[in-house]
């Protein structure tokens, strides 16, 4: 189609041509003034029709959500706020929508209620702009690795093994819909297997991405993740999206430093090339802080609160000096956590991680060498420290305002070392032989991270619940569409 996306127009400095733009129309004023929306862009274009001259049931079909292609003379709009409006010499109405039954006023609309209407939930200013910051994210993402020579690879949905722990996993079932097995009551007998193997969806694409990281060097994979949560968190999702790296002769510090690296690149890359966007979002917050009571307030806007995260190093520090800090701090009033750390080996709950990213270093934290007994089987083992204590080169790293945006660590490459670890943690060894293959030929240091991309997306566009940064959200009670 000759049509010209509206973004490019409102940009426009030549007047007087005559362009094609087709949309879908947020409001229609006075019969006369069309404000149009193409999706480009967050700003609308306004189309003036000479309603002298159009006909009376043409103009009753002009309402908000109807899709229209409109063509006519580009000119410069005497108008306040725009700087380009089209004259219209032609008009068509592609698809009705019935002022009746759509659902108006999208701006009194929350954000849970418009996730129940998908169509809509589209259409939004906000959901423009927090989609556009995700695609912009992504494709920043495939950016940065492609840059550093790094291995796209696809880890599969389907997996045979459940030994990595990472969470409660959904079944793959089978059915034969030319033979549809029926139980007594007619509900649909469904196989709990993958032609006779059981199978899962996966939690993580880590074990598949350090195979191929032990022959191509730097691999990352970047797929939906399954994980059948059953906390109705605004941080968890049953169906998100992680970014996995894993890089051959990394140590635990070249992961740290990759993963630094990875956020603050993609940051700017969407503070970049989304400026409109998240200045609309940042908007939409100042909008949201002036209801909350003055000392609830925070103190930075979301472009400083970005731009912060840019310019200033991570804190580094281990899991054991975390335990101090926790242990003789004074986090509110009541001068206590909720959840008290009493003995190194505990695992900090997000009170802990919130009051060292927010309240003591007030800035993006990475904790390492945490306690081996509350971490994963294939993380590299410490020698024991002076108590006996026994660590593990792990790394999470936490953000404000979200907590954990990133878990990695360096992989445990010795195969003596990690068959002890797995038969203490009672991981079955036989299902993962071919796993254990990259230990036994040619095995080497390795690390890698997993990054919640969901997380990430809360982070830069500042929206507070998990399930408004994915198109789609499945949770348990988000799954009807
Ligand atoms: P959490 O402690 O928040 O439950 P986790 O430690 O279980 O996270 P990992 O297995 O370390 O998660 O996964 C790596 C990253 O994936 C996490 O740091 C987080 O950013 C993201 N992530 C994990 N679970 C979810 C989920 N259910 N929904 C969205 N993102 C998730
Ligand atoms: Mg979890
Ligand atoms: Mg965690
Ligand atoms: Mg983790």
């Amino acid at each position: 189609p000759k049509r010209t996306k509206i973004k490019d127009l409102l940009n426009a400095t030549e007047f007087g041509q005559q362009v094609t733009v087709m949309g879908w129309v947020k409001t229609f004023r006075n019969n006369q003034f069309i404000a149009i929306n193409d999706g480009s862009g967050i700003n609308n274009i306004q189309a003036v029709v000479d309603f002298n001259n159009t006909d009376e049931s043409l103009l009753k079909r002009i309402t908000t959500g109807a899709a229209v292609s409109v063509t006519g003379e580009l000119v410069e709009s005497l108008g306040k706020g725009q700087r380009v409006e089209i004259k219209v010499q032609d008009l068509e109405i592609l698809g009705d929508s019935d002022p009746e039954k759509f659902p108006l006023q999208p701006k009194k609309h929350s954000l849970e209620f418009l996730r129940e209407i998908a169509h809509l939930r589209f259409r939004t200013n906000t959901f423009n702009a927090v989609f556009k910051v995700r695609h912009a994210l992504a494709f920043a993402v495939h950016k940065f690795f492609n840059d550093q020579g790094f291995v796209y690879m696809h880890t599969p949905v389907i997996t045979g093994s459940d030994a990595e722990g990472a969470g409660e996993m959904f079944r793959v079932s089978t059915i034969d819909f030319d033979n549809i097995p029926r139980n007594d009551d007619g509900t649909v007998n469904y196989k709990e297997d993958f032609f006779g193997k059981p199978t899962n969806l996966t939690v993580s694409g880590q074990l598949e991405g350090e195979l191929a990281a032990m022959a191509f060097g730097d691999i990352y994979t970047f797929g939906p993740t399954f994980r059948a949560e059953n906390s109705n968190t605004t941080r968890h999702l049953a169906e998100f999206w992680m970014i996995e790296p894993e890089m051959a002769f990394y140590d635990l510090d070249d992961n740290m430093d990759l993963a630094e690296k990875l956020l603050k690149y993609v940051i700017k890359y969407a503070l970049d090339n989304c400026s409109d966007e998240i200045e609309f979002l940042s908007s939409r917050l100042v909008e949201e802080e002036k209801q909350k009571p003055q000392n609830e307030r925070s103190e930075l806007n979301l472009i400083d609160k970005l731009k912060f995260c840019l310019e200033n190093d991570f804190e580094r520090l281990t899991y054991t000096e975390a335990i101090d800090i926790l242990k003789s701090s004074k986090p509110n009033q009541k001068k206590q956590f909720k959840y008290l750390i009493d003995d190194w080996g505990a695992d900090l709950q997000s009170e802990h991680e919130r009051y060292l990213v927010e309240k003591h270093f007030k800035k993006p934290v990475i904790l390492t060498n945490y306690p081996a007994e509350i971490k994963a089987f294939y993380m590299r083992q410490n020698e024991p420290d002076e108590h006996g204590r026994k660590t593990v080169r792990a790394m999470d790293i936490l953000f404000p305002g979200i907590g954990e945006i990133v878990g990695g660590s360096q992989r445990e490459e010795r195969l003596e070392k990690l068959e002890q670890r797995m038969h203490e943690m009672h991981v079955p060894a036989e299902e993962l032989s071919w796993y254990l293959d990259t230990r036994r030929f040619g095995s080497a240091p390795h690390a890698g991270f997993g990054l919640g991309f969901e997380r990430l997306v809360l982070f830069v566009t500042g929206m507070t619940n998990i399930r408004d940064v994915i198109p789609f959200p499945r949770t348990p009670k988000n799954a009807e569409f």
